[in-house]
């Protein structure tokens, strides 16, 4: 058990209507803090009033990029409680995209119990209408005074929490992807599977690009051959081809996604096939000649899952289930969202509740 020192705000804020709720634009009346020091450990954990942070001008963070970061959500059931969505999967993620960044890691009972402590006053934040939630933004940033270049001996870890509307206020349509054939997001032995703020970076330029051309969302192909597909903006990707479900394998420059994971459980338990595996655009252009491409959808913590209407590669387009959603990727919507909003009876033993 850490001790947590609890500075509640005297001046606590509206909560806002949840009819203006966007993603990320509000925030709860408190944030969590704590810091390291590589003699000391970590130190001083405390929940305080949300406000800006102080950070010397050569902090690490700010020129090297020595910054990490989470996303997980809190959800009302219907019986008013809160709870959330696998979190320790989230805090393992965490730790392992720190020990790629050379960032501490925090011991997994105590970033629970930090989680725990802080959703659990926090709380009242989480909406309650339809698709909403209390989204939470775990970070951790090295904040070393100096611009030796090193891994860092100062960091710190925050969470903030942000009440986000629904994903899908005017239902869930499928989106039109722009595979994207020149920048890569990542490659192998990079940090594609670390949670960065660099991955982010990096993909901005050719989200751009899509977004000019009136699409939603570029789908990244590997960094090597620009030949394999690995995922769609920040989801992930999975295809049904002729009756199968087929999703890249975790090759490393691929961010191991939470509900890419919880998707292929369920997936499974259903009776699916299920391949992780390689998976080439010549592939999915064959089938799709063939009438074998059968679904496609984004799957990540934001959407739940996204259905992909068309994709745009080069000159080509691939129009995919007519443009609808599909039959597979609307049983995972439902069966996902069930458990999370707590109508769908929790068979996984995935949730966790907030006290
Ligand atoms: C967070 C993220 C995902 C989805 O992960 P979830 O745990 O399902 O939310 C997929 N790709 C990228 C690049 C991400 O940052």
């Amino acid at each position: 058990m850490i001790d947590i020192r609890i500075e509640k705000t005297t001046t606590p804020k509206e909560k806002p209507a949840a009819a203006g709720l966007g993603f990320g634009q509000t925030f709860s009346d408190h944030m969590f803090l704590m810091d390291y020091n590589n003699e000391k450990g970590w130190y001083n954990a405390r929940i305080v009033p949300f406000g800006y942070l102080s950070i010397h001008p050569a902090c690490t963070a700010l020129h090297y990029g020595s910054e990490i970061f989470e996303g997980l959500k809190a959800y009302r059931k219907p019986d008013g409680s809160v709870q959330m969505f696998r979190p320790i999967e989230n805090l393992r993620r965490m730790n392992r995209s720190a020990e790629r960044l050379c960032l501490p890691q925090v011991p997994e009972e105590d970033f629970m119990q930090i989680l725990d402590t802080f959703v659990g006053l926090e709380q009242d934040w989480t909406p309650s209408e339809a698709g909403t939630s209390l989204y939470l933004r775990p970070f951790m940033y090295g904040n070393d005074e100096t611009l030796g270049v090193h891994a860092v001996h100062n960091a710190t870890l925050a969470i903030i929490a942000s009440p986000s509307g629904s994903y899908y206020k005017e239902g869930i349509n499928p989106v039109k992807i722009m595979i994207e054939a020149e920048d890569v997001r990542a490659v192998r032995g990079g940090t594609g599977y670390a949670k960065c703020g660099g991955n982010y970076a990096a993909s901005n330029r050719a989200g751009q690009r899509a977004e000019e051309k009136g699409y939603s969302q570029v789908l990244w192909l590997d960094g090597v051959e620009r030949k394999y597909i690995e995922e769609v903006g920040a989801m992930n990707v999975m295809f049904k081809i002729d009756g199968t479900i087929v999703t890249p394998a975790l090759t490393g420059s691929i961010l191991p996604g939470i509900t890419r994971m919880s998707c292929i459980e369920v997936l499974k338990s259903k009776g699916f096939t299920v391949e992780e595996r390689l998976l080439s655009i010549e592939e999915l252009e064959a089938a799709l000649k063939a009438g074998k491409l059968e679904e496609a959808w984004g799957c990540g913590t934001a959407a739940v899952v996204s259905p992909i209407g068309e994709l745009a590669y080069k000159d080509d387009i691939f129009v995919i289930n007519e443009g609808k959603i599909g039959e597979v990727t609307q049983m995972l919507y439902d069966t996902l969202t069930g458990i999370q909003f707590g109508n769908g009876e929790d068979t996984f033993g995935w949730t966790h509740p907030v006290k």
